[in-house]
């Protein structure tokens, strides 16, 4: 089908790892297979993801050569969707809360900031109905699915597009991607939660093989009374990119700016071509070490680009001013320096 509006241009990259670097089966490592691209509107933006997807390549083991994606990825996503999670919550919410209408929840998004088109809120209201109306006991394909990957690591995850509404809490196996369980609720006690993951637990045709969960208390006390003896790790990644998320954003700003500094990279490589003369081999050097400091993306959130490509350049800052005192080689251009 044609599209009649291009996707709207994301205003974000972000990357997601897996939480996992060996293998749950065999103990192996498991290493990085591919990176998959995936572009997202969620209600506040626009990302673009750099999915990075690790494999066992153990031969031996049940897991072997199958994809391992970021946990952190079906949070956000239906498998395969355009949108994400919570505007398809809100979407949901805005049809059987507030019984609105396709033109009118279509506006909402609008107002909102969300680019979409009239006819993907009927599809997204499908996905909602699809979502909270699954039952893992009756949906065969689910259930070959997931025996075929032989366990589940399940998450839990609450979204409230609007604070103080209804909060939809989605279950879901990080092994395949799949939701498990939807249901919308007012609120959110170990109470509310122990019989949901009750629920997915008495239909599962596997075990379960562990808990993922940012580890808010009532989350914790839930799983720990429904599901006894079944490891359950917080994920440290997710809280700590949380956290580190202003900063993050800081970073890039200072990135975009350093990057202005570095601008005159290229009419300095210009004046050099098809000179062979010392000067001409030491600026050409030096241009190298400036553009493979500008391609280094670093690892964030602990390693922030901005940072690196400042702790670079001031290497090859220092390098030139030692260059300058030496005085045996003073190329023409370092007057002007940063
Ligand atoms: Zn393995």
């Amino acid at each position: 089908m044609a599209r009649r509006h291009g996707r709207p241009r994301a205003t974000a990259e972000r990357r997601l790892e897996p939480n996992r670097r060996r293998c749950w089966s065999c103990g192996g490592t498991l290493w990085v297979a591919y990176h998959s691209r995936r572009r997202l509107t969620l209600l506040e933006e626009v990302v673009q993801y750099t999915v990075v997807v690790r494999r066992c390549r153990t031969p031996s083991c049940a897991r072997y050569r199958r994809a391992y994606r970021p946990e952190e990825e079906g949070a956000l996503a239906l498998p395969h969707g355009e949108f994400g999670l919570d505007v398809i919550t809100l979407v949901g919410q805005l049809r059987y809360r507030e019984h609105r209408s396709v033109p009118e929840i279509h506006q909402a998004l609008e107002h909102r900031g969300v680019v979409i088109a009239e006819r993907t809120v009927g599809h997204l209201i499908e996905r909602y109905e699809e979502l909270v109306a699954l039952h893992l006991t009756d949906d065969r394909r689910l259930r070959e699915r997931l025996s075929r990957e032989g366990g589940v690591v399940l998450a839990l995850d609450g979204l409230q597009p609007d604070v103080g509404h209804e909060v939809l809490w989605v279950i879901r196996d990080c092994v395949s991607g799949e939701p498990l369980l939807a249901r919308s609720l007012l609120s959110a006690t170990e109470a509310d939660l122990v019989p949901l993951l009750r629920e997915v637990h008495d239909a599962l045709p596997v075990p379960i093989l562990g808990v993922v969960t940012d580890g808010q208390q009532s989350i914790r006390r839930a799983v720990a009374t429904a599901l006894p003896g079944i490891p359950h790790q917080l994920c440290h990644f997710h809280y700590l990119q949380e956290a580190a998320r202003p900063i993050y954003e800081a970073d890039r700003h200072a990135k975009k700016e350093l990057k202005k500094a570095v601008r005159g990279v290229r009419p300095i490589e210009r004046a050099m071509e098809g000179r062979s003369d010392l000067e001409a081999e030491v600026t050409r050097g030096y241009c190298l070490a400036v553009r493979s400091a500008l391609t280094d993306d670093g690892r964030p959130p602990l390693r922030a680009s901005g940072l690196r490509l400042r702790d670079r350049l001031e290497a090859i800052d220092a390098s030139l001013g030692r260059l300058a005192e030496k005085g045996g080689c003073r190329p023409s251009w370092l007057a002007c320096g940063p």
